[in-house]
């Protein structure tokens, strides 16, 4: 039997009129899976509307043949990368919460990142490094990098980004303590405003046993810093 991913930005199931796009997989025997995105249909085309006068406040032609279609491919970018308003981080980590009584340092470290600054709405971009020791409970070591995504596909800052992460697992899991460290690069310093190419910003959080020196120092050198 297929296995389907469902992609479902809108949790409100009266809007039936949506548009499914289905990325069907090359070779249906090697990849028995479909990828399923699905759009609101109203809200796409409200996007799309004003797409258009941003363009055109811009200066742009669209009516020329490369732009026809931009208004609408733009609104359903957006809706994908914002779609973590829609989605609970919490739901996420209690559906894979196992106990267990290993209590020593898990480190998820590299996790990538994509977000989007809200005050100029352009990505930054970077890596999540992210430590827990266990007070009784695990979890699915894929839930932690799914967390960072909901959090990530909003209007973020990267200081309240490290610190949401931080505080839903803390509180969650309840683990004896939590530490997570955000490297990004932004595009509104490398694109514009300062135009440094090659600075990164970091920010870091910790709560409970990585409040303690020795316990933070041994995880920050786990992740090479
Ligand atoms: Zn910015």
């Amino acid at each position: 039997m297929a296995k389907f991913e469902s992609l479902s930005f809108f949790d409100h199931k009266a809007d039936l009129k949506s548009v499914k796009l289905y990325i069907l997989p090359m070779k249906k025997r090697m990849m028995p899976y479909k990828k399923f995105e699905e759009y609101n249909i109203r809200i796409t085309d409200e996007v799309k509307e004003r797409y258009k006068n941003i363009i055109e406040g811009l200066g742009e032609d669209v009516t020329r043949d490369g732009l026809l279609k931009t208004p609408e491919r733009a609104a359903k970018a957006m809706q994908f990368l914002t779609q973590g308003y829609h989605q609970d981080p919490v739901e996420i980590l209690k559906s894979a919460m196992f106990k267990e009584s290993y209590d020593e340092m898990v480190i998820v470290k590299d996790i990538e990142l994509y977000s989007l600054c809200e005050h100029h709405m352009l990505p930054f971009f970077g890596k999540v490094h992210i430590a827990y020791i266990p007070n009784g409970n695990i979890v699915g070591l894929s839930k932690l990098p799914r967390v960072v995504d909901v959090f990530a596909r909003r209007l973020q800052v990267q200081e309240r980004l490290n610190e949401q992460i931080l505080d839903c697992i803390n509180n969650t899991l309840k683990p004896q303590g939590v530490a997570v460290v955000i490297e990004a690069s932004h595009m509104c310093m490398m694109m514009r405003g300062v135009q440094k190419q090659n600075s990164i910003t970091t920010t870091s959080g910790f709560r409970g046993q990585f409040e303690k020196i020795e316990t933070r120092n041994e995880f920050l050198k786990l992740i090479g810093k």
